[in-house]
């Protein structure tokens, strides 16, 4: 079955059950990129005192609502530190950044605003709010709420949070296995000299990257030949895994034998080609309890239907919900020109900075050419239904993550 992009993805999405792997505990500094496994709540209210966001002056606001308005200075409060007694009308304390507000003020009046007087008086020439430069304490979270859920993975701000709430150990989950299986006659492994008509396998390399990236575990077998016996035995080994990812053998050759070996081990396939450029033939299905996708053998197709569909599915079997894709928007910065009826993802450089972002499409000399796919840092789409997209058009564009 064939599939346009959309519904292929939306194949995988709703076949793909949401694990909830196994987990484990890892100390936060391991915790990066792993999933997490259970709540983290916080431990306290945060923030846990009344927190001056300037340096100045704390006051009653009440205090400077006329200005200019002179206020008896009574103190200091450093952040780390505490104000022993509390402000009475007319009164103000020094504050810096960080610093609990003492009792009494309810907001800080920055320093720029202020002059200090020879008597030790302050004046102050702006009024401010209740509560202005002042978090309130619990106001970002209250002592037990849940900070983050189970099923989001650890980057840099949650691993500040964690830091934040003193969780040392983490629960994450246990990250699935990826089988990856690289297959072709033509193919050798990088470490032996290749003959003039083969090729080094670099498949298996990318796709390792790529499944580390999304969360996976990847584990790397024997590149396959294309003969049924040995590639059936490879496959099943990889059937071991949580998920099975080959590349190559999905075309329609001769020696293209993917589709016909898992069918034989009683596969069922989901689809064995989605409307798309790079890609158009490729493989989802489910095999002695595993889910697998054979993505097709050329370089950037397997790199590009790997993004598209088997994260989604590896997020899943991580227990991420994977999102919808999103797809930030550029002007195009010379027309492109392709046959209608597939969507295309091609490699694309985005650039022109914030207020004029461009997308240019690269030269390269197709699906194998690493070496111009190396300076593209995105994929420019184009809608399955559009011949043609204008010079200057706002076009959608798959921003590369790794
Ligand atoms: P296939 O999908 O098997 O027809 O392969 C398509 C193209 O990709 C052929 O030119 C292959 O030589 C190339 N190719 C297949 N597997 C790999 C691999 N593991 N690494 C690099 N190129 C590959
Ligand atoms: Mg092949």
């Amino acid at each position: 079955m064939i599939l346009r992009f959309a519904d292929a993805r939306a194949r995988v999405l709703n076949t793909v059950p949401l694990a909830q792997p196994e987990s484990e505990a890892v100390s936060l500094d391991q915790a990066v990129g792993r999933v997490l496994a259970a709540p983290v709540l916080a431990d306290r209210d945060y923030p846990p005192f009344p927190r001056a966001t300037r340096d100045g002056y704390a006051v009653r606001s009440s205090d400077v609502a006329e200005t200019p308005a002179q206020l008896k200075l009574i103190g200091e409060v450093q952040a780390g530190s505490v104000f022993a007694g509390s402000v009475q009308e007319g009164e103000c304390v020094s504050i810096m950044t960080g610093a609990p507000a003492p009792q009494g003020t309810n907001a800080v009046v920055m320093i720029e605003y202020t002059h200090p007087m020879e008597d030790g008086r302050v004046t102050v020439e702006r009024t401010v709010s209740a509560w202005e430069n002042i978090v309130p304490k619990g106001t970002e979270a209250v002592a037990g709420t849940v900070l983050l859920e189970p099923g989001r993975r650890i980057r840099y701000p949650e691993i500040a949070l964690m830091a934040s709430v003193g969780c040392t150990r983490v629960q994450v989950y246990r990250r699935p296995r990826v089988a990856i299986i690289a297959t072709g006659d033509e193919v050798v492994e990088m470490d032996s000299p290749p003959r003039p008509y083969q090729i080094r396998n670099s498949n298996s390399y990318s796709l390792r990257t790529q499944v580390a990236a999304a969360g996976g575990e990847p584990w790397p077998l024997p590149i396959a030949p294309d003969e049924s016996g040995r590639l059936r035995e490879l496959i099943e080994l990889g059937l071991t895994a949580d998920l099975l990812l080959l590349s190559g053998g999905v075309s329609m050759g001769k020696f293209d034998l993917v589709e016909q070996v898992l069918r034989d081990l009683g596969a069922e396939i989901f689809f064995d080609g989605v409307l798309i450029q790079p890609g158009k033939p490729l493989l989802f299905g489910h095999a002695k309890g595993k889910y697998f996708f054979g993505l097709p053998g050329n370089p950037l197709s397997t790199m590009v239907c790997f993004e598209l569909f088997a994260r989604a599915a590896l997020e899943r079997l991580a227990g991420i919900a994977a999102g919808p894709l999103v797809f930030p928007r550029a002007r195009l910065a010379s027309a492109v020109k392709v046959k209608s009826g597939l969507t295309r993802f091609l490699p694309a450089l985005v650039g022109g900075g914030y207020s004029e972002p461009t997308v240019e499409l690269l030269n390269w000399k197709g699906s194998g050419d690493l070496a111009a796919l190396v300076k593209a840092n995105g994929f420019l789409v184009v809608p399955e239904d559009r011949d043609e997209l204008k010079e200057g058009e706002w076009v959608g564009v798959l921003p590369r993550e790794v």
